[in-house]
């Protein structure tokens, strides 16, 4: 028994490997989860032999993207991040007849070994629903190659028919700003009672928000999500008008007892009528795939220094040199890019 199962495993393992990009990106557009895992363990690979064979496949299915509404969230760890996306994201299956995917932008999983976001005992509920397809955090070695991925793996899901797409990050540094740059409405969640200090949400953060959302609003804690919301409300007229000319709300949520939670999807679909009527949405996204283009090439450029022995040599001579005073970080720079040849 345990032998056919295992010619079987290979026999489909080795079917998968023989399967062209155009017959994977044909079951992605079935919707076939199992062709989409595929087709994100290629784009997440760094193999070299893996790339030509990604940038084939997303230049496939780009046509076919662009239909899903893309969420940022973010808040401190214990803030309630996961809890609010299981209930939300149920609520958007049942209520709202969608499918959903959640993905994550977590620098800090390549440092400790494990993802803080990627923790697959989370959102337990969530993950066993057919309409919903959850993924951890790529690993990567730099931010940029992270959130790199979680982008292409973004439209891979939209090609595979899921409406809306999740994407988490932790509130602290600078994986805020990569996760606003490939989503369209981006939402920080806050708890009643801690300082924004406290909460180490930077002011930055604060104004990035479409929506600020007050998380655990149950039992003793609902007045104080009140006050919090009155404050924060303040708060945000004193920040500047967002390019996309809406207004930021506050509301209070319990994930738990899932109230507020509908509240929220009303705001989110009044968000995404504002920003297609105002142009906003389709601009923003043109602006985002061009940005995209450059960080790529930015990433891509320092990758192929890293593999290339000649020129790896010669940063690490330039970098010794720096450190020992010899030269300026300036002229270092100066004299790398002349050993490019270009
Ligand atoms: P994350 O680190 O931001 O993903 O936070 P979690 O979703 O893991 O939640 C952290 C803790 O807060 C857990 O113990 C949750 O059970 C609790 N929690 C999350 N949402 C709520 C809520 O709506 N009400 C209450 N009372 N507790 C909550």
């Amino acid at each position: 028994m345990s032998d056919s199962s295992g010619i079987n495993k290979n026999f489909r393992r080795k079917k998968r490997q023989f399967r062209s990009v155009t017959e994977l990106v044909e079951l992605i557009l079935t919707g076939d989860r199992t062709a989409l895992s595929e087709a994100i363990t290629i784009v997440e690979s760094s193999l070299t032999q893996d790339q030509d064979k990604a940038a084939d496949l997303l230049n496939q299915i780009t046509p076919y993207t662009g239909n899903a509404l893309r969420i940022g969230i973010t808040g401190v760890p214990g803030v309630g991040k996961s809890t609010f996306i299981e209930s939300y994201g149920n609520y958007l299956i049942k209520e709202q007849k969608k499918k959903v995917a959640v993905l994550a932008v977590d620098p800090s999983s390549q440092r400790s070994g494990g993802s803080i976001l990627g923790d697959k005992t989370r959102m337990e509920s969530l993950v066993t629903q057919t309409n919903a397809f959850v993924r951890p955090s790529p690993a990567g070695t730099t931010l940029g190659g992270v959130a790199q991925k979680t982008r292409e793996c973004m439209m891979l899901c939209e090609a595979a028919g899921f409406d809306v797409i999740l994407i988490e990050t932790v509130g602290v540094g600078q994986s805020e700003i990569a996760v606003k740059s490939m989503v369209d409405y981006f939402l920080l969640l806050m708890l009643a009672g801690a300082g924004d200090e406290l909460q180490g949400i930077k002011r930055g953060i604060m104004e990035m928000a479409d929506s600020i959302l007050i998380t655990k609003a149950d039992g003793e804690n609902v007045a104080a999500a009140e006050r919090a919301q009155r404050s924060y409300k303040n708060a945000l007229h004193l920040f500047p008008m967002n390019e996309n000319q809406w207004t930021p709300t506050v509301q209070i949520c319990s994930s738990i007892e899932e109230r507020g939670i509908s509240d929220l999807h009303q705001t989110v679909e009044s968000f995404f009528n504002h920003c297609t009527v105002n142009g906003w949405l389709n601009h923003n996204r043109k602006e985002q795939a061009v940005d995209w283009f450059k960080e790529k090439i930015n990433h891509d450029l320092f990758e192929h220094v890293q593999r290339n022995d000649r020129l790896r040599q010669l940063m690490n001579d330039l970098i010794a040199q720096i450190e020992n005073g010899e030269v300026s970080s300036y002229s270092a720079a100066l004299s790398f890019i002349k050993a490019l040849n270009w």
